[in-house]
């Protein structure tokens, strides 16, 4: 027979702390004084929600920048008027179209877009930005091109300079000397021309004051995780955005020797409580993680075992004789580094936070 009534309130959820996200960009600030912020917010503000960390940081930051043309239009249609950035720069005509119609920046990296430009030229300039290839070899135009580039496009009349920017491949890690290389690369693109210029991701921004320049584009650092290799984020002064919990669905027994979950992967050592939390690889908690792997449950660091399925995963609940069915298990966030998540699962906070699926529900504070 029952002997109480215990009710589950609420599901899987990432809780955004927007007062969080504004002290980061204030630590952009500091880092980076007197220069101009185009906060990067593609891909959903890196899972964290577009639309929500737009209107949170609009009036503090210089711009924005998003990966592709739909994101910048429907940021525009939901009523944000600061300057965007495409960092992908145009497709198509139409995207050209889209751009003047609402007003965005465009990234051009190749010269299929100078063509697309000029094609259309009759729909009057576009504010663009040259983007140059200094070493990573994903987009850009090679800085040997610049003189070249320069005098084709001092003055058409389909397009204005917004300024120059590159991307550095390997900032994260501070003893690599690609970075030094892609600066140096840099200053031999078009010097002394007045225009803007912009080189430091997050990376950029925390190691290297040498890639500030006029321009800097944080991501993640904004939503509090590092970005640079052997460095905690707590040391950097960033604060978690985003605590990801999960509610305690059950509490059971598992005998001595026992399997636990999908192939018996991990068996109990001994008779012990486990605890099923209500999330999985459904929801973006990464399938692939350690054997290392923890959540926190009432301010104490539990092993996650066994393998984590869709909608549940299991934690060892020896030593939490006090957990009860309802509590919040947090899997990352406030009081368990989403860094040391990443570490665990083998990859990057970047596709923990992109990896958080839609019927998370997201919780806005702060
Ligand atoms: C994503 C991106 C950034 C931001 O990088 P972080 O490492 O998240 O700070 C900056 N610039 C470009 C071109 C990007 O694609």
């Amino acid at each position: 027979m029952p002997t109480s009534i215990t009710e589950v309130a609420g599901g899987a959820c990432a809780r955004i702390d927007l007062a969080a996200l504004r002290h980061n960009l204030g630590v952009v600030r500091d880092r980076a004084p007197g220069r101009r912020v185009m906060a990067v917010i593609k891909s959903q503000a890196y899972g964290h929600g577009m639309l929500p960390v737009a209107q949170a940081l609009r009036e503090q930051v210089d711009a924005f920048a998003l990966a592709r043309i739909d994101e910048a239009v429907a940021l525009r249609e939901a009523g944000i008027d600061a300057p965007l950035v495409v960092l992908e720069g145009p497709l198509t005509a139409d995207d050209l179209g889209l751009a003047r119609r609402h007003d965005l920046a465009l990234v051009i990296h190749d010269l299929h877009q100078l063509a697309l430009l000029q094609a259309d030229m009759s729909g009057g300039a576009l504010d663009c930005w040259i983007k140059f290839d200094t070493g990573m070899h994903r987009l850009g135009f090679d800085p040997a091109q610049a003189d070249w580039l320069l005098e084709q496009l001092r003055a058409p009349p389909w397009l204005r300079l917004a300024g120059l920017m590159t991307h550095l491949a390997n900032a994260d890690d501070l003893s690599d000397t690609t970075t030094e290389t892609q600066l140096a690369r840099m200053r031999t693109v078009l010097p002394g021309c007045g225009l803007a210029r912009s080189l430091a991701n997050s990376a950029g921004i925390l190691a290297w004051p040498d890639s500030h320049a006029d321009w800097v584009r944080p991501g993640l650092m904004l939503y509090g995780a590092s970005p640079l290799t052997g460095r905690d984020a707590d040391a950097l002064d960033l604060r978690p955005v985003m605590t990801l919990s999960a509610p305690l669905l059950a509490v059971r027994r598992v005998p001595r020797g026992e399997p636990v979950g999908y192939g018996g992967t991990w068996r109990a050592p001994e008779d012990l409580s486990l605890g099923v939390v209500g999330i999985g690889y459904g929801d973006g908690y990464p399938r692939h993680i350690g054997q290392a792997a923890q959540a926190l449950l009432r301010g104490r660091r539990l092993p996650v075992v066994g393998r984590v399925s869709m909608d549940m995963l299991m934690v060892d609940l020896r030593g939490l004789p006090e957990a009860r069915v309802g509590d919040r298990v947090t899997l990352w966030g406030e009081g368990l580094p989403v860094d040391e998540v990443a570490r665990w699962a083998d990859t990057i906070p970047y596709t923990l936070f992109c990896g958080v699926t839609a019927r998370v529900a997201r919780d806005y504070g702060g």
